[in-house]
């Protein structure tokens, strides 16, 4: 029998569960390496440019990836009765709209005698595998993790040997995806994936859980990219660091536990997708996005710590973790609007943009989320900046105009006389708008 091997975001040959078993179903006739261009999810964004770029390199380590376009329900029966497949193999996607659209798929193919396979998932553990004892979710993050390591995770899959791929004619060509202007994708691939690790875990694991929150220093391991497509699987990275003890490799392996966290939340309450966690917060007041938004999308806040932030993230498709609470906090709390703009933007520009992971990190800063950060605790951008990059090393780097402010006013610029030429005035005065936000936050209390 033939065997289908439908890849979604799990783009990699080691560790991968489903393709042992699409392996072992297709021992005698062979597997053929499916990807479908599903219009629903295929905007054209940072995050697509990336994947097509990212799905070409696959296509040439396996010698052709058989690409369809439309409507996954459709195309992946079509593709399994035309090969003679008895089964088509997947990771388990846990996305409201990706659970839905693989039990359409499951009911489909279930009519010409074809079996959806599900294994493993993109995490060590499976989201609504840990629940309280009453069997509902967790809604805060510490109890979730402490249950999570207590549920454990297997070891990394060695047992793939070679695939005998198969090569079906037809299918189409990876869609055009244009890289939008001045952005700089990361490396791709699983190769990239893994030199990247190794490089992170030689220099800067050690040090994680104390340079983690310094984005000048850029010591974060930029996973993320490599987590949200499947070229790496967490539970690799996990069997590396259980072999290091250290501090920073046990914050480390707490950080991939925070996206599995959000994941099972996702999992549990779908509508948070995009409304609120907390239905108090849909009460609130909140003003419409206008001028103020777009000022904050192009990084011209007149705040240097969110400007540094919003440019990093048009620039490199990525913001570091410090910073994207600041600028998510200024959306909120300073310019009054809901999460859900900020956290559509962020969507749109990450090339590691991950439903669970950004909605609930939005909502978290919010105060909407899950053990949210209390609403009434307002970031104050300027003390944020001083006290995260206190030389000013990543404002510098993103914006131009603050390069030769001395570091006592890098992240005061609106201080000096004359100010900095071409850099824009505060668009809000931070301590009235905390007021502000409070006042409306009284409201719902
Ligand atoms: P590292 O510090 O090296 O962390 C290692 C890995 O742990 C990350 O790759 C990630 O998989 C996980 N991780 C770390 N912090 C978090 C966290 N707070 N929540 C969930 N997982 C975490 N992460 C995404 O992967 N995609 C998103 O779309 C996304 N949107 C976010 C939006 C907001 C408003 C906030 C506050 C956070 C968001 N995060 C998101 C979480 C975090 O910012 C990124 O995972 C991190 O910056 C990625 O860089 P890194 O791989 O160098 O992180």
């Amino acid at each position: 029998p033939t065997s289908v091997m439908w890849f979604r975001s799990d783009l990699r040959l080691q560790d991968n569960p489903a393709l042992t078993m699409a392996s072992l179903a297709g021992r005698q006739d062979g597997v053929v390496p499916l990807f479908v261009v599903d219009e629903t999810l295929w905007i054209q964004n940072a995050r697509a440019a990336y994947l097509a770029r990212l799905l070409g390199d696959f296509s040439q380590r396996i010698d052709g990836l058989h690409v369809v376009r439309g409507d996954p329900r459709t195309e992946v029966s079509r593709v399994a009765q035309e090969v003679g497949a008895d089964s088509v193999h997947v990771a388990a996607a846990f996305t409201p709209y990706g659970a839905r659209r693989d039990d359409a798929v499951e009911r489909s193919l279930a009519t010409h005698g074809v079996r959806l396979e599900r294994t493993g998932s993109p995490y060590a553990v499976a989201p609504g595998r840990v629940t309280k004892d009453d069997g509902t979710g967790y809604r805060v993050f510490t109890p979730f993790f402490r249950a999570w390591q207590k549920h454990g995770w297997r070891a990394p899959d060695t047992a793939l040997d070679e695939v005998s791929w198969i090569h079906p004619d037809g299918g189409v060509s990876i869609p055009e995806t244009p890289v939008q202007d001045g952005m700089r994708l990361p490396p791709y691939g699983e190769d990239a994936a893994l030199a990247r690790w190794r490089q992170f875990l030689d220099e800067d694991v050690a040090e994680y859980d104390s340079a983690r929150d310094l984005p000048g220093r850029d010591r974060t391991s930029r996973m993320s990219v490599h987590l949200k497509w499947g070229t790496i699987h967490p539970r690799t990275m996990l069997a590396d660091l259980a072999q290091l003890r250290s501090k920073g490799a046990e914050a480390y392996a707490r950080e991939l536990a925070f996206r599995e966290f959000y994941a099972d939340v996702l999992h549990h309450r779908p509508d948070s997708a995009f409304g609120y966690y907390n239905r108090a917060f849909e009460q609130m007041e909140y003003d419409e996005p206008g001028e103020a938004l777009a000022a904050w999308k192009q990084g011209r806040t007149g705040f240097p710590i969110v400007d540094a932030g919003m440019r990093q993230l048009l620039s490199e498709g990525w913001m570091h973790n410090r910073v994207r609470m600041i600028v998510a906090s200024f959306l909120v709390k300073d310019l009054h609007l809901e999460w859900q703009h900020g956290a559509r933007h962020f969507m749109d520009q990450l090339v590691d943009g991950d439903l669970a992971s950004n909605q609930h990190g939005w909502q978290w800063v919010a105060g909407s989320g899950t053990d949210a950060s209390p609403y009434f605790r307002v970031f104050n951008p300027t003390t944020q900046g001083k006290k995260f990059d206190p030389d000013g090393e990543y404002v510098r780097r993103w914006v131009p105009e603050l390069a030769d402010v001395p570091a006592k006013n890098v992240h005061t610029p609106w201080e000096l006389d004359p100010p900095p030429a071409g850099y824009p005035a505060p668009i809000v005065d931070h301590s009235e708008e905390r007021i502000e936000s409070l006042r409306r936050y009284e409201v719902i209390r």
